[in-house]
């Protein structure tokens, strides 16, 4: 079955000027969207992709929701980071696992075959660099050979393999991966052999709220709608709204490399349309308390810091201004009773380095233009987060799954059907 760093995702994809958004009345542009990816990623991005996806964003989620019958709908009540309008768009039970399990049917439905069990080893290419196919290994150790006329790189980035993330990524080398166990990097291996570009191989998302030890994911609208957090002696440490990717690192920097998200019951509603959180409150991580005398102790913090935090935040709200770190609360309510707390570390979720793409999502040669068939998408492809953690804005993961996996599937049809005659192939 596929699933992959998908199925473990939220599945929250980002898209500008859709019918979604209208119809809440939403303002927002390509070139708005576009200029968020590039603020967010401190304009390391290649702005012609960057443009591209934006562009071709709306109209992807549109695809899928019109022609597939996807029932996306807009995530309204909260602002994700970096993002200056909402745009991210969710299936009803907000899980990666709905997102997968539709994108399977439809290819169901469309005859498009899906090979389980098999696990690519090798790519062939001839002289010239056109891959005529690939190798697979099946579980019983059986190898099995298949031709090609155009291959699309879909096998996401490095985080499944430790010595690559030590050696691109080293401040995450001791961190737990969260993504799908089988992503070891083979795009980036065969993208080398093959003489690929590689572009911006220490960027990646993190995410600094997975719950601790339950391992699961609590949103980051717990902190957007006006939560905070604080270190194991109850302080806190940071601006928690610049977004959850840099957070990771800045959490596991604290004592025992913990944190906990500190929030009310009227931010937990919000963040009840996540499976996720719902699997968190029935795992009892999501801890509840009446006073944050009541929270000290069950949190087992020292009372007067976190008075002194709760004290902080308050008088941040009350004044809208920023805070010693430079977050701003404003216009968000002060935190009531019951209150409510989880107990986080920092993770790393995926890689965002990878092969460098034209607009076309063909895989660029480190010397010279394109590979001749060879298409990257998703995490195998460089992303539009540029080089640090804190480039990635919410959603780019998913964005250039689907984005530019649409536009990479566009091209090697164009490809093989000769579009591109001087690249045409004659021949698997
Ligand atoms: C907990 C979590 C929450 C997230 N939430 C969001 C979100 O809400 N929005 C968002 O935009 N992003 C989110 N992300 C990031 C997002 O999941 C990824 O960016 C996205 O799923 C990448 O898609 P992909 O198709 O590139 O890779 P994947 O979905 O990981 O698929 C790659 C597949 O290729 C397989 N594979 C790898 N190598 C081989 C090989 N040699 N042979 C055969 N198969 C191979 C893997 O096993 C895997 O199944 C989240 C990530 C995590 C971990």
């Amino acid at each position: 079955m596929p699933c992959g760093s998908t199925a473990l995702s939220a599945g929250l994809i980002p898209a500008a000027g859709t019918r979604f958004q209208h119809s809440l009345g939403i303002s927002d542009s390509a070139a708005q969207f576009a200029a968020d990816i590039r603020r967010k990623a401190h304009d390391e991005t290649d702005p012609t992709i960057v443009d591209v996806i934006a562009r071709e964003s709306g109209m992807t989620v549109e695809w899928l929701a019109d022609r597939h019958g996807f029932p996306f709908t807009l995530v309204n009540d909260f602002d994700y980071p970096g993002h200056s309008v909402r745009r991210m768009h969710g299936l009803p039970t907000r899980s990666g696992v709905e997102l997968i399990d539709r994108l399977r049917q439809t290819a169901d439905q469309q005859e498009i075959p899906i090979l389980g069990k098999a696990t690519v080893v090798g790519l062939f290419a001839d002289a010239e660099r056109v891959i005529r196919g690939v190798e697979i290994i099946r579980p019983n150790g059986k190898r099995e050979w298949l031709g090609c006329q155009a291959l699309i790189l879909a096998c996401n980035g490095y985080g499944g393999a430790p010595d690559l993330v030590a050696r691109y990524i080293p401040e995450m080398r001791d961190a737990q991966y969260f993504g799908h166990a089988g992503n070891t990097g083979d795009a980036v291996l065969w993208g080398q052999a093959l003489g690929a570009k590689l572009l911006h191989m220490s960027g990646y998302q993190g995410h600094g709220s997975v719950a601790h030890p339950h391992g699961v994911l609590i949103t980051w609208a717990v902190i957007m709608e006006g939560g905070f957090q604080v270190n194991v002696m109850g302080e806190r440490f940071s601006d928690e709204s610049r977004g959850y990717s840099e957070q990771a690192a800045v959490v596991l920097a604290q004592p025992e490399g913990k944190a906990f998200d500190i929030f009310d019951e009227r931010i937990a509603a919000i963040a009840r349309q996540f499976e996720d959180f719902r699997q968190a409150e029935a795992l009892g991580a999501v801890i509840e308390a009446a006073t944050i005398g009541q929270l000290a102790e069950r949190l087992k913090l020292p009372l007067s810091a976190l008075v002194e935090s709760f004290r902080e935040v308050e008088a941040a709200k009350r004044t809208s201004g920023a805070d010693r770190f430079g977050r701003s609360f404003a216009g968000r309510p002060l935190l009531s009773p019951p209150f409510k707390a989880v107990r986080v570390t920092g993770a790393l979720f995926h890689t965002q380095g990878g092969l460098a793409v034209d607009d076309e999502a063909r895989v660029l040669a480190e010397q010279g233009a394109q590979l001749p068939n060879l298409f990257a998408a998703g995490g195998a492809a460089a992303g539009v987060s540029g080089s640090l953690a804190s480039g990635y804005l919410s959603g780019n993961g998913l964005l250039t799954a689907t984005v530019l996996g649409r536009i990479a599937g566009r091209s090697a049809a164009n490809l093989v059907r000769g579009g591109n005659r001087s690249t045409r192939l004659t021949g698997p």
